[in-house]
């Protein structure tokens, strides 16, 4: 560790839902004293409570003693205040997604931390900059973009803002490998890499559904590539609302094609596995996805009501739509160094995204078919299919090269 740089001793999270949950234990478990604050006592009562009862159930399996499971808790802690958090070493905030509210913390926090702690924000996709622009200390502010479950996915996206210095980085880098993390640094863009190159997708997928193919369709072609679950599984366990109440929220994007299935499933109540139904049908305790016709009457409407001529897609097309579009937007991700390598993009998509483990990432597996390959391919998905396909200006130079993702 450089001069500057130092150990991360205290800590505290800020929100105690899904993702504070998660985050509090990756850092209890890693020797770090957190302290926890949420603006509604009842959730950080309820919250202390999921945290105890976990550590319990891996008493049971085994996995962690007694003691261990005692150690681990005791260095959990729910503060009344800010002010009650005032000499901790690095707060992570993790309250609901949106700008306002988060600028808001950052700027209290900054008026009370000691002036070397670290402030950072579980944000999935929002600007660090304007984050920490509300701080004095943008130096001392970054993303620590943590996957869900927290505690048990190993990914961890390291947001660098255009002012988080070398030290910051590093202690977060070291904090990363004390939670036994895979941490991967990325630069500051809407969506970082995972969810960035996530975006376009989850859009292919989405059109798939208007233009002929049904959600079962789509996952059976994307698992049977490998992937631990497909796009609309996917969705269904992390909640299809969210983009949904984003989308409300944000008063923009609700009119869009390929999110009208999204927006009938949430009006009918279909949020996905937590309601028992989503894009599939779940039996009440069961987590399997079962083809629902109902859905596939849906989406025949959908796409009726917006004038697709629907028509056969086979598994070919789909895999070819949706494992390009990642590979396009990583290579931008690349060629805009937003990451660091294209090893660094497959480590978020092995670690984070279930992609297959044996095809080593989205960017080597299009080393695997050849840059020339795929240039020529999304040319021919850019006749076809328009502008979106256009390829990134670096698959073209490295093609001409006839090198790799690999090679740069
Ligand atoms: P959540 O709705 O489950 O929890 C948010 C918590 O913040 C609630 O307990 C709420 O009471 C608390 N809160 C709200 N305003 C507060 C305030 N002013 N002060 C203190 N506490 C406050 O949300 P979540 O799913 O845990 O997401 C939290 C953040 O993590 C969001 O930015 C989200 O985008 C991001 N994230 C979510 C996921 C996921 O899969 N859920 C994954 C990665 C990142």
């Amino acid at each position: 560790m450089s001069q500057t740089s130092f150990e991360i001793q205290q800590a505290a999270v800020i929100g105690a839902g899904t993702m504070g949950r998660g985050i509090v234990m990756c850092l209890a478990n890693a020797g770090v004293n957190v302290q926890w604050v949420d603006n509604n006592p009842q959730m950080l009562e309820q919250a202390l409570t999921t945290v105890a009862q976990t550590y319990a159930h891996n008493v049971r399996q085994g996995r962690i003693d007694q003691a261990e499971a005692d150690a681990r808790m005791a260095r959990v802690s729910a503060a009344a205040d800010y002010a009650a958090i005032r000499n901790v070493d690095l707060v992570i905030e993790a309250v609901y997604e949106n700008l306002e509210l988060k600028q808001k913390i950052f700027r209290e926090l900054d008026g009370l931390l000691k002036p070397e702690a670290l402030l950072a924000s579980n944000t999935s996709a929002l600007d660090i900059d304007a984050i920490a622009a509300a701080t004095r200390r943008p130096a001392q502010v970054l993303g620590l973009h943590f996957f869900s479950p927290a505690h048990i996915m190993k990914l961890l996206e390291i947001v660098r803002g255009a002012q988080t210095s070398p030290a910051a980085l590093e202690a977060a880098l070291a904090l990363g490998k004390r939670m036994g993390k895979v941490s991967v640094v990325s630069g500051n863009c809407h969506g970082f890499i995972g969810n960035r190159m996530l975006h376009p997708y989850v859009l292919e997928a989405r059109k798939m559904l208007l233009e002929g193919a049904y959600p079962q369709q789509v996952d059976a072609a994307l698992q049977g590539f490998g992937f631990a679950m497909g796009p609309f599984r996917m969705y269904d366990v992390v909640g299809i609302d969210l983009e949904w109440r984003a989308r409300q929220l944000a008063g923009k994007g609700q009119d869009a094609p390929q999110v009208q299935v999204d927006n009938r499933l949430c009006e009918m109540g279909r949020f996905g596995q937590k309601s028992g139904n989503g894009y599939y049908h779940y039996e009440p305790g069961s987590r399997q996805a079962e083809h629902d016709p109902e859905v596939d009457a849906l989406i025949l409407r959908v796409s009726e009501e917006l004038g697709f001529q629907r028509r056969d897609i086979g598994a070919e097309e789909i895999l070819e739509r949706c494992l390009l579009a990642l590979v396009n937007e990583g290579a931008k991700i690349l060629q805009e160094g937003i990451a660091g390598s294209a090893h660094d993009i497959d480590l978020v998509y092995l670690n984070g995204y279930g992609f297959p483990a044996d095809k080593g990432g989205p960017m080597a597996w299009a080393d695997q078919q050849g840059l020339a390959d795929i240039h020529q391919r999304l040319l021919a998905l850019e006749t076809r299919q328009g502008d979106q396909w256009k390829p990134a200006r670096l698959i073209g130079e490295l093609a001409a090269q006839g090198k790799g993702f690999a090679d740069r």
